[in-house]
């Protein structure tokens, strides 16, 4: 999938979480930050490609990425496994702990699980793709969904564009919608 794709499945997922299981409070500060930490998760994955955004948009980001790749084990290896989840859901709690004292009006456990739940939304779609995912590596099987690989999607081709993209726009507009008296009820309570 598209770093464009990654980034609305990982903001359809976190607004799907919000809306099922409100948080109780929210700041302005923390949904800013969890926000950009849905961000960061839903392309983190990608680390380990040296023609990531990530590192597109960086000087000699590519030479940074492939030293990435090369201490991951390559592009959909560890960063995109369950083992790569739990090893960056745990640096990134280390990270956001240690920048708490410059950020202490954000609450850092929705903001760490914002950086989960785009994480996790990246490794589900990249599930879609031809390619599968490595979910339970070390067992070097890649899952995908359907299971059988020539129903799947390939990144990039018109498929993703025309069908997987508008779906997510829909599925945003319909828990809009539906939950439109718990998104108003989040958004006074972040904003008063
Ligand atoms: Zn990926």
């Amino acid at each position: 999938m598209t770093a464009r794709t990654h980034d609305l499945a990982a903001a359809t997922t976190l607004l799907l979480v919000a809306l099922v299981q409100p948080p109780a409070q929210l700041t302005l500060a923390t949904l800013r930050a969890a926000v950009l930490a849905k961000q960061l998760g839903g392309i983190g994955p990608d680390i380990g490609q040296p023609t990531a955004p990530l590192w597109r948009n960086l000087p000699e980001g590519h030479v940074v990425g492939k030293l990435f790749g090369k201490l991951l084990g390559g592009h959909r290896f560890v960063s995109h496994s369950l083992l790569g989840l739990a090893l960056f859901g745990w640096l990134s709690n280390l990270l956001l702990h240690a920048l708490h004292p410059v950020m202490l009006q954000v609450a850092l456990a929705p903001v760490w699980w914002a950086f989960v739940l785009g994480y996790l939304s990246h490794l589900f779609m990249d599930s879609l793709t031809k390619e599968g995912v490595p979910w339970l590596l070390p067992i070097p099987y890649k899952f995908g969904l359907p299971p059988l690989r020539r129903l799947r999607l390939t990144t990039g081709k018109s498929a993703e564009a025309l069908l997987v993209f508008p779906l997510l726009v829909a599925v945003d507009v319909w828990l809009c919608a539906h939950y439109y008296d718990r998104l108003l009820a989040i958004v006074h309570r972040t904003i008063s």
